[in-house]
């Protein structure tokens, strides 16, 4: 079976997504507005210019903000390395690539202390097929994503969890 991906961001590894993808509302989190899919002012070349002041600048934020290992698993695994900041025609997919991927990532952190739970037969396999829809064997691909998306199994794994509470 193939192990669960790194959970955690390398920002290092990524060509600053969130920052460019996500939409800021000006407010108590961020000290101005940004549509999604437009890079952040505060951003020079993939490096944050006020990344050691962000809460003092008014962006607590992204101070808090986890993509949970999302970022660069976009970059390497489902686009190869590209970057947003030298084709502006990626930003569209690599942004909706990286909402998605979120979503897959945050329900594997649920499904990860899932699998230490020793659960009888019907949710076993349920876990396993959500583990399955959340993780394939094969890499991720925008197709794959979308796919992923349409089939909404949040709600699915958001049942499984509350079937868990007996066992916990
Ligand atoms: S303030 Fe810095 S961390 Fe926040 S979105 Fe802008 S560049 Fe990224």
């Amino acid at each position: 079976m193939r192990s669960l991906p790194e959970l955690k961001a390398e920002c290092s590894r990524c060509v600053a997504l969130c920052c460019m993808a996500l939409p800021f509302d000006k407010g108590e989190d961020f000290a101005l507005d940004k549509p999604a899919l437009h890079p952040c002012p505060n951003l020079t070349d993939h490096h944050c210019t006020i990344h050691d002041s962000l809460r003092e600048r008014g962006f607590p934020g992204c101070a808090r903000y986890d993509c949970l290992g999302a970022g660069q698993r976009v970059v390497e695994e489902v686009f190869g390395d590209a970057d947003w900041q030298h084709d502006a025609s990626l930003r569209a997919p690599m942004g909706e690539a990286f909402a998605i991927l979120r979503r897959v990532h945050a329900g594997l952190e649920l499904l990860s202390v899932a699998e230490r739970l020793s659960l009888p037969e019907p949710l076993s396999r349920e876990r396993a097929e959500l583990r399955a829809l959340y993780h394939p064997q094969a890499d991720w691909t925008l197709a794959m994503l979308r796919a992923f998306a349409a089939q909404d199994p949040d709600k699915r794994l958001q049942a499984f969890l509350k079937a868990l509470r007996p066992h916990v």
